[in-house]
């Protein structure tokens, strides 16, 4: 078998979209599995549709995803350029070579012609937009008209008769009778090629092997493969992928935030965890492993656990992986990967403190889902909120409001005097200590100086870990506000 060559494709039309990273990462997968070669190539000559800052985006996604390509733009190999802006004359000579073979003419037609055929003729099938006038156009009026320099566009010739047979390795054998085949238009009057036509001279001078793309591309693979065999072309495997639904009726949609790479990282989601969770849409693996590295998909991916169901897009699902991917992380890389939601809640006082920084991401890693809860959680130790003394009464810690005010008592002279190390371990020790000395028992002092500095009915880490962040003035501080609210109350 030749060497296996796969690309990403994407069109400089928006943001990075989920389904788009799915194709994506299957064609990267599919490169890698084979020891093949990944290219990027970037689709834009529909200027209309170009958006700015798209092309970024598909930069950036790649980037941090780690998907990388072995040939595209800034990586040129041997069939470049792979912007297809930079390939106009390719098209062009191909379109002309086609012309000159027979399967394809030109078309003079202007748009108001055009325009009036819309749902006009009744010649014309129900599938077809062009009535195929130009078609039948003698030598010498095609030539007057090139001669007079009139606009045209270069059209394919579709068999009028007979079907189309295509296999899809998702999709099966697929037929299409050939009469429900638009001319469809090749070359524009721009002189770039239209999305269809180029995408197969691409494929093909590329050495493309493998094709994966959306299934909306399904009912075009007829006109692609009769383009292959008028050149005389070898087709590529086609892998049509279902759609990602949001639900069991619609698709992800633009209009769903949801459905953007880049959007579900700024909310908090990991890279490996977004990943991970797209991978599974549409691929089952062949045990019962749900958990897949970049690198454990390089070698574990396999073209027949591809499925035509359409795949939900269930963030619940999305959500619960990523919780499990933050617990597996080792500390120093959730610290990390927590940083800027960490610098959020902390403020810049406290995150200039990198051992405040590492010692709240050991406290938050566990219980967080992702990784924008953090700032909300932890942004009591910036700013004491406002509360409820109500708070301090807790009926398993043996404490309500009054035994709290007394134990808050306690603790201002004995902190103050306190010159042990200011760290939670020793500061554990000598609360219980107060505690047995006063009669108490250990959560009736621990409790309310945990509620005192968080001011939060459930706080990630206790009393003494909190202590340990605050640092002693800052404690007593909130120590003093805790006994003056209970006093008032
Ligand atoms: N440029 C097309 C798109 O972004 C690519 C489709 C394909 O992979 O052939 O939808």
């Amino acid at each position: 078998m030749s060497q296996v060559r796969t690309r990403f494709a994407p069109s400089p039309t928006g943001y990075m979209h989920i389904g788009n990273l799915r194709t994506c990462l299957y064609e990267y997968l599919i490169a890698r599995v084979n020891k093949g070669t990944f290219v990027l190539r970037i689709e834009d000559t529909d200027q209309e549709r170009y958006v700015e800052g798209a092309m970024d985006a598909v930069f950036n996604t790649l980037a941090l995803t780690g998907i990388g390509f072995d040939e595209g733009p800034g990586k040129e190999g041997d069939c470049g350029p792979y912007i297809q802006s930079q390939r106009r004359d390719i098209y062009k000579k191909y379109a002309e070579e086609l012309v000159k073979k027979g399967h394809a003419y030109y078309c003079f037609c202007t748009k108001e012609r055009l325009e009036s055929l819309k749902g006009g003729d009744e010649n014309l099938g129900a599938a077809l937009n062009y009535d195929r006038h130009c078609r039948y156009l003698s030598q010498e009026e095609i030539e007057a008209n090139l001669a007079a320099g009139k606009p045209y566009v270069i059209r394919q010739k579709m068999p009028t008769e007979g079907t189309t047979t295509f296999t899809d390795l998702v999709y099966g054998d697929i037929t299409v009778d050939n009469k429900t085949l638009d001319d469809q238009v090749l070359l524009k009057s721009d002189g770039l090629p239209t999305y269809n036509f180029a995408n197969v001279v691409d494929d093909h001078l590329m050495r493309i092997t493998h094709v994966v793309r959306g299934n909306e591309y399904l009912s075009s693979t007829p006109k692609y493969n009769l383009l292959y065999q008028a050149f005389g072309w070898d087709i590529p495997t086609y892998i049509h992928c279902p759609p990602i639904m949001k639900d069991a009726h619609q698709k992800l949609s633009k209009r769903n935030g949801d459905a953007s790479f880049l959007d579900l990282v700024e909310k908090g989601y990991l890279v490996e965890a977004i990943l991970n969770y797209i991978a599974l849409l549409g691929w089952s693996p062949a045990g019962n492993e749900e958990f897949f590295t970049l690198k454990e998909l390089e070698e574990k991916f396999t073209l027949d656990g591809l499925s035509k169901s359409p795949a939900i897009f269930d963030i619940e699902k999305l959500r619960w992986m990523n919780g499990e991917y933050i617990r597996r992380m080792s500390p120093e890389d959730f610290r990390k990967a927590a940083d800027k939601w960490l610098r959020e809640g902390l403020g810049e006082k406290l995150s200039a403190d990198e051992k405040v920084m590492s010692k709240v991401a050991a406290l938050v890693q566990q219980r967080s889902v992702i990784l924008s809860d953090i700032p909300e959680r932890i942004g009591f130790l910036k700013d004491l909120p406002e509360y409820d003394t109500a708070i301090y009464c807790h009926k398993k810690m043996k404490t309500d409001e009054a035994i709290s005010l007394s134990a808050l008592k306690l603790c201002i002279p004995y902190l103050s005097s306190y010159s042990g190390p200011w760290a939670s371990a020793e500061l554990y020790g000598a609360l219980c200590g107060l505690a047995g000395s006063s009669g108490l028992k250990n959560s009736q002092i621990l409790w309310p100086v945990r509620t005192a500095l968080s001011g939060l009915e459930v706080s990630p880490g206790g009393a003494t870990e909190l202590m340990e962040l605050l640092g002693k003035e800052e404690t007593l501080r909130r120590i003093e506000k805790g006994i003056e609210l209970l006093e008032t109350n």
